[in-house]
């Protein structure tokens, strides 16, 4: 048997981060920066104004209350011309061009229109009031973000807003889902006796695509050599990594084994925790492949211990694993010592003070995937007895 962070430790060894592409900035949310992002321009890029109102010299305004001639209207967008000389004011809208001459702005509220195309200012205004200066923002050549940055929507706000189309990140991964087994049914179609339906393959697309990665459907296949040798090799042709499920226990017909063997280095796990200790990790051409077990909750929890922490590394992220904290066990977590790391599927919920409760969703088996959908969490439970009622747990949250 080997220990989790053993089996990681060999895993992430063996999965490189992935090559820097340029990619529009529509596709690269989520994605990680390759190197520094530095501004191409100015932001703002003019002084214009931060209130509609009007533009003056704060030096006019000194008296207030007082009248000041409008001598025109800059609007956002429009291009700069307009001039305010002394006893002006140029009346304003929110990001227009501050007009020349003009120091300062007198927010709408604080006007009146008076006779004779003049506005009354109703309180003085001091030089810069709620003008934004050139630059204010970003200056050309600021580094915005530094290499390994998650981007997120503000991050692609702030690279629109300089004028970037593109951006050099990591690319997401593409990722191969495999179903291995003579009993599985892909879709709703009806069930013979000893049939059951594929729910690892779904589940294994939606977490790659959680993931932050692109998901590729290789398929549902029966335990037959030429068909997991067939779909194995699509998947090495297309794609960055490769998960296959079922078919990696000690079983008669777990031909995944005998495919990967011959195609690449593998490594064929008993990993010290439970569930999911059965585990083949190996590279194919270079193709990291995650064999994961069968049973559906293993295959989750599979992936989020191995696989998804290795996704991570190769799409960039300085932070592979899920959070884990401290956590009040509502109910008792017990255990029996069998030198395994258990995992327990639990509901965590902050209370008032912002500590986190938690409780079992569900049934424990690998074969109860019910109880794993509601968890948003496991309960890491090492070797011993476990935890009773009140005590302190670590878990590790899933979302
Ligand atoms: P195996 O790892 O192939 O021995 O499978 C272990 C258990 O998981 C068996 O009960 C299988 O029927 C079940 N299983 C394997 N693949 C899937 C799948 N794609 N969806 C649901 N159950 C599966
Ligand atoms: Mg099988």
């Amino acid at each position: 048997m080997i220990d989790v962070e053993e089996a990681r430790r060999v895993i992430l060894a063996s999965c490189p981060e992935l090559a820097c592409a340029s990619l529009p900035l529509a596709e690269a949310l989520g994605c990680v920066t390759a190197g520094r992002v530095v501004a191409g321009h100015d932001v703002p890029s003019f002084a214009n104004s931060a209130m509609d109102g009007y533009a003056v010299r704060a030096a006019d305004t000194a008296g207030a209350p007082l009248t000041l001639a409008v001598v025109g209207t800059s609007a956002a967008g429009a291009a700069p011309g307009l001039a305010v000389g002394p006893g002006q004011a140029v009346r304003i809208m929110t990001g227009a061009v501050l007009p020349a001459g003009a120091d300062a702005i007198v927010m709408v509220e604080r006007t009146s229109s008076a006779e004779g195309n003049r506005v009354t200012i109703e309180v003085a205004a001091s030089p810069g009031d709620h003008v934004r200066h050139p630059g204010e923002d970003l200056r050309a050549g600021e580094v915005l973000f530094g290499p390994g940055t998650e981007l997120g929507p503000g991050h692609l706000g702030v690279l629109a807003s300089v004028g970037a189309h593109t951006v050099d990140v990591v690319p997401p991964a593409r990722v191969g889902v495999l179903s291995t087994g003579d009993e599985l049914v892909a879709g709703p179609g009806e069930l013979r006796p000893g049939q059951i339906r594929d729910s690892n393959r779904p589940m294994l697309l939606a977490l790659v695509a959680r993931a932050g990665c692109v998901p590729v459907d290789l398929g549902t296949v029966p335990d037959d050599e030429a068909a997991i040798l067939a779909a194995i090799e699509r998947g090495v042709a297309d794609c960055d990594a490769i998960l296959t499920s079922g078919g990696v226990s000690v079983g008669d017909f777990d031909y995944v084994k005998t495919v990967l063997d011959r195609l690449g280095e593998m490594h064929w796990w008993q990993v010290a925790v439970r569930p999911a200790k059965p585990l083949a990790f190996g590279t194919v051409e270079g193709v990291p492949v995650f064999g994961l077990p069968g049973n559906p909750v293993s295959a989750m929890v599979s992936f989020e211990l191995f696989a998804r922490p290795a996704l991570r590394q190769m799409t960039g992220h300085r932070d592979v694993f899920r959070p884990e904290v401290p956590a009040i066990a509502d109910e008792p977590l017990l255990r029996r010592p069998d030198g395994k790391l258990h995992l327990v599927r639990v509901v965590a919920t902050p209370d008032d003070e912002g500590r986190i409760h938690v409780r079992p969703s569900g049934g424990q088996g690998s074969h109860l995937l019910h109880a794993m959908a509601l968890a948003n969490a496991l309960a890491l439970l090492p070797d011993g007895d476990g935890v009773a009622e009140g005590g302190t747990v670590k878990v590790m949250l899933l979302t």
